[in-house]
């Protein structure tokens, strides 16, 4: 079933309202794009795909204040990594034809300029149940507008002492039509024109003239501009320069618990080295993403599963999590890597002995093959793999307990070195006659153990938790912030991952799913998610 964007267009199409589907997505180049920017493209991107259109990726760069071409950059690579194709925009291209569009509502009568302070600005718009003052410019005759439009335009005006509003209705029951501001004056550097303007269109006013310059079809934004939506169609029908005007459509945004969804925000924690920068694993920035180890395929699945609703709501983070982790336990290579390494000898084999053993790749993908893993006198089990004093239904490994190594033989536990709280060494020989496949002994283990053997390499493992904590009862971000949100610890990995290639992911047994870090000069691994899926049990 189609969602009603797709049932909008249809409608559209049958009816010969349109024959061409443009969409766009149009971000503001103020931070870096986000998991709620993906949705966004996705939709855009999905619906000029499957009606034969195409989707621009245009930069809403009318507020010189806080864009940078760094922010330009990575939003057209972080597009293309979530497969958007088409052409690049720029609104800053079309000022002119915004300038002329002020104009031409000057001249009819529709806009005026008026010296109104934001703090009159707010006390004269009413309010839900009273109409709006009207200001005593109002009826300012239109040469004297337009001289003051020039005025401002060249440079004459000082910031904020004029003001360019549409001549609406001061009583409209939409507050938004209440002769809002469309022009302000500027003077500020703009990361493509330079100092050219002194004058910047304002966001209602310079949307749909944007839109209707490349022609887009079906303009989607979020639900929050659905208010806004008679200002955009008065715009386009007023310029009188617009004769196939387009028409806006309003979709949920995506909420997502524990994830902050906002540049401004977002930028904050980068600015305050609350995160390492805009690609932090940790942030839900698709640089962030992507260096986590997800790919694009699982974060259009994301958005393909969520759907595409008219009414906001909160999705649970770990359906974002479902995702990669599904499409890593098919593709993924497997591996052992012990976190907190605690030395295991095996007391009764011989020094220097060792056994290699071929292990599966992927179980999930025979062409995968196998990995040689070398057995070796000392090895190395996690330390919560041990315990002196186990607690309840401890299925590990205990003083004259046995255990399986994964994939390989029973040991069966003799002593340790150390104290009971903090043992150094574990003792264990091995139980010949077990090795997995070929194992008579009738032994029943009740826990197999990952471990490494001599030969392992040392790692350091980035385990990552969510920026915010769960306690969602303060509303500031900052009261929110989780400490812990990282932990690093020095592992030991199997040899072959030495060679991973940098953003390359595997599973590591019993303990998730891990991508090489692309940034650290040394062998990091970042957690991408563990292995357990919170979200499809709970269902
Ligand atoms: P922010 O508040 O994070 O700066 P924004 O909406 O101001 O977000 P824009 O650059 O204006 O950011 O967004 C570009 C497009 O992405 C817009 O069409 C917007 O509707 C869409 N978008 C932004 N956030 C979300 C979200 N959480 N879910 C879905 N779409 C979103
Ligand atoms: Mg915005």
């Amino acid at each position: 079933m189609g969602n009603f964007i797709e049932e909008i267009i249809d409608a559209d199409l049958a009816s010969g309202k349109e024959t061409e589907i443009t969409t766009r997505f149009p971000p503001e180049p103020n931070g870096y794009l986000h998991i709620g920017h993906a949705k966004a493209i996705c939709l855009n991107v999905a619906m000029a795909k499957k009606y034969g259109g195409k989707c621009n990726l245009r930069f809403d760069d009318t507020n010189p204040v806080k864009e940078e071409d760094e922010y330009v950059q990575s939003i057209i690579a972080d597009a293309r990594w979530l497969g958007w194709e088409g052409d690049i925009y720029f609104a800053s291209d079309y000022f002119e034809v915004m300038y002329d569009a002020a104009v031409a509502l000057i001249r009819k009568g529709k806009a005026y300029i008026d010296d109104i302070t934001p703090e009159d600005m707010r006390k004269m718009r009413g309010t839900l149940t009273e109409p709006g003052i009207e200001s005593k410019h109002r009826n300012r005759p239109v040469e004297e507008s337009l001289k003051l439009f020039e005025d401002m335009r060249a440079g004459k005006v000082a910031d904020g002492a004029l003001v360019l509003r549409a001549k609406i209705d001061m009583a409209s029951p939409n507050i938004n039509m209440r002769d809002p501001i469309i022009y302000r004056v500027l003077k500020a550097h703009h990361h493509r024109q330079g100092d050219k303007w002194c004058v910047y269109p304002m966001y209602d006013f310079a949307h749909p003239i944007e839109d209707a310059v490349e022609g887009i079809s079906h303009s989607i934004c979020t639900l929050e501009f659905e208010d806004h939506r008679p200002l955009y169609d008065w715009v386009l029908a007023e310029c009188g320069m617009f004769p196939h005007p387009p028409h806006q459509y309003e979709f949920a945004r995506l909420n997502l618990q524990r994830t902050i969804m906002s540049k401004r925000y977002l930028k904050k924690l980068v600015d305050d080295g609350f995160v390492d920068g805009w690609d932090d694993p940790r942030m839900p920035t698709i640089a962030g993403l992507r260096r986590r180890g997800y790919t694009p395929s699982s974060i259009r699945e994301f958005c393909e599963r969520i759907g595409v609703a008219k009414a906001n709501s909160e999705v649970e983070v770990g359906q974002l999590e479902s995702c990669i982790r599904e499409e890593l336990n098919a593709s993924a290579p497997r591996a052992m890597a012990v976190l907190e390494p605690l030395e295991l000898v095996l007391d009764n084999v011989p020094d220097g002995w060792s056994e290699t053993l071929a292990l599966e790749t992927n179980p999930f993908d025979p062409q995968a093959g196998t990995r040689p893993v070398t057995l070796t006198k000392r090895l190395y089990i996690e330390q919560s793999d041990f315990a002196v004093v186990p607690p309840p239904k401890y299925k590990r490994l205990t003083v004259g307990g046995t255990v399986r190594l994964k994939s390989a033989y029973i040991v069966r536990c003799t002593g340790y070195e150390g104290t009971a709280e903090n043992p150094t060494r574990v003792h264990a020989e091995l139980i010949a006659g077990t090795r997995s496949g070929e194992d008579n002994s009738g032994i029943k283990v009740k826990g197999v153990i990952h471990w490494v053997g001599e030969n392992a390499v040392s790692a350091v493992v980035r385990l990552y938790d969510y920026l915010l904590i769960e306690d969602d009862s303060q509303p500031d971000f900052a009261d929110r912030l989780n400490a812990d949100s990282l932990v690093q610890k020095d592992a030991l990995v199997e040899p072959f991952l030495a060679k991973a290639e940098p953003g390359a992911s595997y599973q590591f047994l019993r303990q998730g799913y891990f991508c090489r870090d692309s940034k650290a000069a040394g062998l990091v691994f970042n957690r991408i998610v563990g292995l357990k899926d919170a979200y499809n049990n709970k269902k």
